[in-house]
């Protein structure tokens, strides 16, 4: 059985509506930025679901070398996340510092677009806001 496609368009426009879509296998597994199969066990049968960006801080790390192609300065803190339903999400943590961001932190998903006509640009908020 073929599931539903979430294109990148399609994730990227919802994101600028405030929106975070992924998906969701038969085995309960998400995937999020969207591919066409689950990442954890590949099967193609996927259910697009709306995603509520809370979760906890798995890793971060600081990025201190700016680069050409990423319009934020530096330094910046970047941070995996594990969403609440499953899934993992990169972004940048907005406003961190040493004292408050840790493994486990809660923080929310925002969108935020950089520069006009590209895609947003995936935030944390620390908090469950
Ligand atoms: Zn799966």
């Amino acid at each position: 059985m073929l599931g539903e496609l979430l294109t990148v368009d399609e994730f990227y426009d919802a994101a600028a509506q405030g929106k975070l879509l992924g998906l969701k296998c038969g085995s309960g597994h998400v995937t999020v930025p969207p591919r066409r199969s689950c990442r954890i066990c590949g099967s193609k049968a996927l259910k697009k679901i709306k995603l509520s960006g809370r979760g906890s801080v798995l890793s971060f790390t600081g990025v201190f070398v700016k680069s050409r192609e990423f319009p934020i300065e530096v330094p910046y803190t970047l941070a995996l996340v594990q969403l609440e339903e499953g899934g993992n999400l990169m972004g940048i943590v907005e406003k961190p510092s040493e004292r408050n961001i840790a493994y486990g932190s809660q923080v929310t998903a925002k969108f935020q677009r950089l520069a006009d006509g590209e895609w947003p640009r995936i935030f944390f908020s620390l908090g469950a806001d």
